[in-house]
């Protein structure tokens, strides 16, 4: 039986993968050379098409990277090893972000807040030079920094660089691009796509910074990344086949406002199913911090989420781990766009018959 992966990344990809792919084949792009012409439009048309469909501003820059694991790094090595850098998460991926930084031996500070309460901006102060990273979506436990707290921190410090990672939740909800100035996503979550590809924007604030400090002893420094970038180039020879499946299902999408409405709306669709349910039920009590990509659920033994698994598994579809130390007595789904409706049906219909 074919199995439906709701696991938060890699997921679903998008069901006309193996036909871009073939396409990909035959219009020899998967042997392209990546300082060719033809990579150079191919890459000028992936910007294109992802600034208008996921509204993206004009003078923002966009560039390719492996991962967003690499992200944490170049931002880490390019920016923050001279402004100083401060991290404001409750999960293991914006951890894990301020981890890698402190092995580079950067000042950086965090600042770790409780998984059922907003970030109170009030407790913190954050020096006027440093770069602020925040994780927007925290996978590992299906939580979102709103809208509104991004607006306030960027009101409260109109001069730092903002730094956003919005790996699970880039091209499934709308970002507000404008109140950051670097925002970055790997591809297998919300673009519905295989592993290999990141997306890094850039703001002209940013750019300008980068430049400004041409922090340049890596492969990967920021700013060579951004020089290759405006030549429609990368500083590496890319996972090209990525980056046309990228163009071509981009090119395919509706748009981020028809996305964010799908998301959304399935989104109610589970808030319905389980907001009156204990086991499993939403890990996230108050729904302003509820991710509406990655959907945390709890059960109140470990034994119960083991079987959940198993069940799902048999009756074809499969459900995330928890992560972290929310491992045992977890499990995720990821609301992702390129699940099919009838996939979520199905799956929610497995949990009213087998749970209630
Ligand atoms: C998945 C994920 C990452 C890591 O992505 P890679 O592509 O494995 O580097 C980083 N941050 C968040 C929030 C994620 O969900």
């Amino acid at each position: 039986m074919i199995k439906v992966s709701f696991y938060p990344g890699p997921s679903r990809v998008y069901s006309n993968i193996p036909e871009y792919i073939y396409e990909a084949y035959m219009n020899n792009i998967v042997s392209l050379n990546h300082r060719s012409e033809e990579f150079t439009s191919l890459v000028k048309e992936t910007k294109k098409i992802l600034k208008t469909r996921l509204s993206i501003p004009r003078d923002y820059e966009i560039v390719f990277v492996s991962s967003a694991t690499e992200c944490w790094e170049i931002i880490a090595q390019s920016l923050a090893s001279k402004l100083g850098s401060y991290h404001i998460f409750n999960g293991a991926f914006g951890h894990k972000w301020y981890d890698y930084t402190t092995l580079l031996n950067i000042n950086c500070e965090a600042h770790r807040y409780d998984l059922q309460e907003l970030p109170s901006l009030k407790k913190i102060s954050i020096p006027s030079d440093n770069i602020v990273c925040l994780t927007q979506n925290e996978t590992s436990n299906g939580t979102q920094v709103t809208t509104e707290i991004i607006g306030d921190l960027r009101s409260d410090y109109p001069e730092n660089l903002i730094a956003v990672d919005a790996t699970s939740s880039m091209a499934g909800i709308k970002l507000p691009f404008k109140l950051a100035d670097i925002w970055y996503a790997s591809v297998q979550k919300c673009f519905g796509l295989p592993a290999g590809l990141a997306v890094m924007i850039l703001s002209p604030n940013a750019i300008q910074k980068t430049l400004e400090i041409n922090e340049s002893s890596h492969y990967n420094s920021l700013s060579f990344v951004l020089k290759n970038s405006r030549l429609m180039q990368t500083h590496h020879t890319p996972n090209v086949l990525d980056i046309y499946l990228l163009m071509r299902t981009q090119k395919a999408s509706k748009g981020i406002a028809h996305n964010h409405k799908k998301v959304t709306d399935r989104y109610e669709a589970w808030k319905e199913l389980l907001d009156n349910q204990v086991n499993p039920g939403f890990l996230i009590k108050n729904e302003k911090l509820r991710s509406r990509t990655v959907i945390t659920l709890i059960m109140d033994k470990e034994s119960k989420v083991k079987e959940i698994k198993n069940l799902a598994k048999e009756a074809g579809f499969i459900l995330g781990n928890g992560y972290g130390d929310l491992k045992s007595n977890t499990f995720r789904i990821a609301n992702f766009p390129a699940l099919k409706t009838k996939e979520i049906q199905q799956l929610q219909n497995f949990i009213s018959r087998n749970y209630d």
